[in-house]
């Protein structure tokens, strides 16, 4: 393997990863991606294309809250956590319950406003600068 040095590295090459690559080496700086998977080959892969610039409402809210403990004990539920896995989780599980109550809820999502206000239009450049349609 050859060693070569490299101004910044970016971990993933998901569409995440890929538009801060590209945006970095627009700006002239030498990028290296690392990924032992194909670029684009995790979640970006079923990505529908919508660029949800109205989806605001972060995942933890007071409603979420309210059905945690249905969601922790319901066969049936979307949501599954190994039990021996919960003694690790409990510190994230409890900032997650912090972050869900109204105050918090709506600081997120006024955060997210404020995130996803530029995004239709960076989407839309993204696409038209990589050769896919927007
Ligand atoms: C079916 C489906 C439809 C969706 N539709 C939409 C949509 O319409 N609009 C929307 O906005 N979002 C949508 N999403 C969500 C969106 O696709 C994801 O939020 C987005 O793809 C996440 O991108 P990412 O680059 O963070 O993750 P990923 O695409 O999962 O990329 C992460 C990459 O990191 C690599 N990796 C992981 N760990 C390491 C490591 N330790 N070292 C090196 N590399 C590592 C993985 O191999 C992977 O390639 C959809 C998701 C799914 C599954």
């Amino acid at each position: 393997m050859t060693e070569r040095a490299t101004e910044v590295a970016v971990i993933g090459a998901g569409v995440v990863g890929l538009a801060v690559a590209r945006r970095l080496l627009a700006d002239g700086r030498d990028v290296t991606l690392i990924d032992p998977a194909p670029p684009g080959s995790g979640a970006s892969y079923g990505n529908a294309g919508t660029i949800a610039d109205y989806a605001v409402m972060p995942v933890g809210t007071p409603d979420v809250l309210r059905s945690l403990p249905a969601l922790l004990f319901d066969r049936n539920s979307p949501l599954a956590i190994r039990r021996g896995a919960l003694p690790g989780l409990i510190p994230w599980l409890l900032r997650f319950a912090r972050q869900s109550l109204p105050g918090a809820t709506a600081r997120n999502a006024e955060a997210i406003t404020a995130l996803l206000a530029a995004a239709a239009r960076a989407g839309s450049t993204f696409s038209v600068t990589s050769g896919r349609r927007g």
